[in-house]
């Protein structure tokens, strides 16, 4: 039998690194441990289940232990390690199922534990109908909670808060989005803070902002969301107040942290302890807008994290080449991607940074049914650098991002971007693309 591989984690980061360890490697034993009942599923389609737009969250899964084990893969899903000996290179796992601990051994480990929601030090949050949105089981809980529930509240207007208070505009509930910031999306500039803004109130949203939230009421059932600005009387409370890396095991076993405080690792996903590997959004990553490590907890990073350590465990040359920071998601019509550094970010990095916000459209403005996309662009006054960008559009028009973050991957300028032969048809593109209309706008 060749070398075994273990695996700590089954979801994006673990499942794609077993995958790929057998499928490059079919000498490998390779075993999962994941503690909850679910692996390998898209966790990024939960708000979708949510809305009723896909009908079970089984359609999420991408592998079945059961397929897994015919691709010999083992995979024990309700398996929690709870410590890890590198120097023996052993772990003891706790089988949720039978209640019993036993010890495995490993000779190449993957650290895929991902993260965590994190919760806000305020009173009344571990009542009854208040909720987090992290994995399979919390869709299941909330998926029971819509069927009586009339009124949510949603902490947080990031990326779950948005596409969630959709998800639960369409199955009919009063919502109420509460953000700490100014504005939706605050870790972006505020123009397209307000563009999300006006669309979630025209789909009956209704967006507090600059809002304290002080306290969870009820008497072990939520009631109220109790807020600087006022009470919000509620059914559910979903609370989406950002993530953190599930580290704790890999601290305790003594794998290094960087400076994000998720784990260190090189571009072959290799962590300072030998053989040990970490992937997905319990890893770092390198950012190639500011060539230093940055976390960037998302499922399309995690899978090329674990593909990554997969291909390493198995012999093969591979490197993960970092991130420009790149992300896109929607509220009701309108999508918003981000690409590097807004103009905030980049002035508090002491760039001497600039942006232009232009509004074109995402077809010739004779289309029939072409709509405005909005379209950010940050860069360096004097180099012209580009630093990063926004497009939102309201249809797949701000998928546009990519040919920005290509630009980004290689420390592309505004002088590149113009130089850029981008596609043109009426029904998709004014005759000037509305990238080349923004960075004409620099000049
Ligand atoms: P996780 O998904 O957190 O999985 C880690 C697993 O490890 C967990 O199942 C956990 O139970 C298990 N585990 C932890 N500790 C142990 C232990 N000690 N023993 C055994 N098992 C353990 N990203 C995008 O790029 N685009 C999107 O549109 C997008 N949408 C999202 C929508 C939602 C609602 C959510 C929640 C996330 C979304 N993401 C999106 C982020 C994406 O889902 C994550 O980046 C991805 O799931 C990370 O995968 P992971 O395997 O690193 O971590
Ligand atoms: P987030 O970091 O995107 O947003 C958290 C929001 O909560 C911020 O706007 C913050 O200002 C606000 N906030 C913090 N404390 C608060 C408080 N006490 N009261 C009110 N507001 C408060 O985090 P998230 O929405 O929880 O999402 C978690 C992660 O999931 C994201 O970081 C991302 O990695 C991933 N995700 C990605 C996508 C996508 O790429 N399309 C979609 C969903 C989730």
């Amino acid at each position: 039998m060749g070398k075994r591989v273990v695996v700590v984690g089954g979801v994006a980061g673990g499942a794609s690194a077993a995958a790929k360890a057998k499928r490059e490697n079919p000498e490998l034993e390779v075993v999962v441990y994941e503690k909850s009942g679910w692996v390998s599923y898209g966790a990024c389609g939960l708000p979708y289940v949510l809305s009723g737009e896909i009908p079970r969250l089984e359609k999420l899964v991408a592998r079945t232990p059961e397929e897994f084990r015919k691709q010999g893969v083992m995979v024990h899903t309700r398996h929690e390690v709870v410590d890890i000996d590198p120097s023996l290179k052993t772990l003891t796992v706790f089988d949720h199922t039978e209640g019993r601990t036993f010890q495995d051994r490993y000779d190449h480990l993957v650290l895929a534990t991902g993260a965590r929601p994190t919760i806000p030090p305020i009173p009344g949050t571990e009542q009854a109908g208040v909720f987090t949105l992290r994995n399979m089981e919390d869709g299941e809980a909330l998926l029971k909670a819509l069927e009586g529930a009339r009124r949510a509240a949603i902490l947080g207007a990031g990326y779950i808060g948005l596409e969630v208070a959709e998800a639960f505009r369409k199955r009919g509930l009063e919502v109420t989005l509460l953000e700490a910031r100014d504005r939706p999306l605050p870790h972006w500039d505020p123009e397209v803070g307000a563009l999300l803004k006006e669309e979630l109130e025209r789909h009956g949203v209704e967006v507090w902002t600059g809002v304290r939230v002080t306290a969870l009421r009820g008497s072990g059932r939520v009631e109220a969301v109790e807020t600087s600005e006022g009470v919000v009387p509620t059914d559910l409370v979903l609370i989406a107040t950002g993530i953190r890396p599930n580290v704790e095991l890999a601290q305790a076993m003594g794998v290094a942290l960087g400076p994000t405080g998720a784990i260190a690792t090189d571009e072959r996903m290799r962590t300072n302890l030998e053989e040990v590997y970490a992937a997905g959004d319990v890893a770092e990553s390198f950012y190639q807008v500011l060539k230093r490590p940055y976390w960037l907890p998302l499922g399309d990073v995690a899978n090329k994290h674990g593909r990554t350590a997969g291909a390493v465990i198995a012999g093969k040359e591979a490197r993960f080449h970092g991130v420009a920071g790149t992300a896109i998601f929607k509220a009701f019509g309108l999508a918003v991607a981000t690409t590097g550094l807004s103009l905030e970010a980049a002035l508090k990095e002491g760039y001497a940074a600039k942006k232009v916000f232009i509004k074109s459209r995402d077809g010739a403005h004779y289309y029939p049914g072409s709509q405005p996309l909005f379209v950010e662009l940050v860069y360096e006054e004097g180099t012209e650098r580009l630093l990063g960008g926004a497009v939102v559009a309201f249809d797949h028009g701000a998928l546009r991002i990519d040919a920005l973050a290509a630009l980004l991957s290689r420390g592309g300028t505004v002088e590149d971007l113009l130089a850029l032969d981008l596609a043109y048809a009426p029904p998709f593109s004014p005759v000037w693309d509305p990238l080349l209309i923004a960075a004409q706008e620099v000049r």
